[in-house]
C-alpha cells in the first residue's frame, strides 16, 4: 500500500517507535515540517563546533570557539533553516544569545585544545540483509589508549534515569556503523548535553552492537508491515503538543489523507518568503 524505505536512520527508528502516524506523515509521505527554534539552535551549534574543531587543536581557544559561532551565525542568517522560523530582530537576539549559551556549557565541559578528533560529522552506511541503516557522527575522537569515542553533542535537556538507556540506542547504533564501516567497534560512546553540562557516558561491547541490529531489524519489519497494511497508528503522547501533523491527526479529530494536499499550503503560511 505504501512503498517501503530502503534505509533507516537512529531518528528514523525514533521516529517509527515513537508514533507510527508520525512516522508516515514525515518518512513515507515525506511530508515537509517547518523548522523549530530548537531543532535550528542544535543545528547552529553543531555547526560551529565542527567549525572549531576544523582548526588546529592549539588555536581552539575560548574566543575561537565563539569566533566558530559568529561564523556558523553567518552562514545561518541566510539559511532557510533560519530564515523560516520568521524571528523578529529581538527574537533573533535571544536566538543566538541562547546559542552563545550553549557554547559557553560547552567550553565548560571540555577544553577543545584536549581532544584528538579523527573525524567530524561523518556519514556512515552498512548495509543490514536489505536494509540499509545510515547515520551522521558528530565527532570521532581517539582516547590516550588510542581507542575510537564516539560523541554526540545534545543541545537540549538530559533525559532521567528512566530514559537515560533509550538515549544512548541512537550512539549505540553508530558504534555499530564505526564496525561495520572501518572494521573496529569504539570503546566508548558520549552524550554531551551543552545546557546542562552533563556528560553521560556508556561502553559498547559485542552483546551491545548486536543489540541495535536486533532492534533495528524488528523495527523495519513493523515498518514494512505498516507500509503493507497501511495501519500507522497514532501513539498519542507528549510530542503531540509539539507535532506538525496534528491537524491531520486521527487522534485529534485529523483526517490523514488531506496532508499530503493541505501540508505545503499550511507551511507556505508558516515559513515568510
Ligand atoms: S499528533 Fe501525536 S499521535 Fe498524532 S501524529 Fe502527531 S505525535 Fe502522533
Amino acid at each position: 500500500m505504501y512503498p517501503v524505505p530502503t534505509s533507516l536512520s537512529p531518528s528514523r527508528v525514533e521516529s517509527f517507535l515513537s508514533c507510527p502516524m508520525a512516522f508516515r506523515f514525515s518518512s513515507i509521505e515525506k511530508i515537509p515540517e517547518p523548522p523549530s527554534v530548537h531543532t535550528t539552535r542544535g543545528s547552529l551549534v553543531h555547526r560551529a563546533l565542527e567549525i572549531l574543531f576544523m582548526s588546529e587543536s592549539a588555536l581552539r581557544t575560548g574566543d575561537a570557539a565563539f569566533a566558530a559561532l559568529d561564523a556558523a551565525i553567518h552562514e545561518y542568517r541566510s539559511d532557510l533553516e533560519f530564515t523560516d522560523l520568521g524571528l523578529t530582530p529581538a527574537q533573533a537576539d535571544v536566538f543566538f544569545g541562547e546559542a552563545r549559551e550553549l557554547m559557553r556549557g560547552y567550553l565548560a565541559m571540555e577544553d577543545p585544545q584536549t581532544i584528538r578528533e579523527i573525524g567530524l560529522e561523518i556519514r556512515l552506511e552498512a548495509a543490514v540483509g536489505d536494509l540499509t541503516l545510515r547515520g551522521i557522527i558528530d565527532r570521532l575522537e581517539l582516547d590516550d589508549a588510542g581507542d575510537l569515542i564516539v560523541t554526540d553533542y545534545k543541545t537540549g535537556r538530559a533525559p532521567g534515569a528512566r530514559y537515560e538507556q533509550s538515549a544512548f540506542n541512537g550512539v549505540h547504533f553508530y558504534s555499530f556503523l564505526c564496525q561495520a564501516v572501518f572494521g573496529r567497534r569504539p570503546a566508548k560512546i558520549r552524550l554531551m548535553y551543552l545546557k546542562t553540562g552533563e556528560i553521560i557516558e556508556a561502553t559498547t561491547s559485542e552483546q551491545s552492537v548486536r543489540a541495535i541490529t536486533t532492534r533495528t531489524t524488528a523495527v523495519w519489519k513493523a515498518v514494512e508491515k505498516a507500509c503493507q497494511t497501511g495501519d500507522f497508528r497514532p501513539k498519542v503522547g507528549p510530542f503531540c503538543g509539539n507535532c506538525s501533523f496534528k491537524t491531520w491527526c486521527p487522534a485529534f479529530g485529523g483526517d490523514p489523507t488531506k496532508a499530503a494536499t493541505e501540508a505545503p499550503l499550511t507551511l507556505a503560511t508558516v515559513a515568510p518568503a
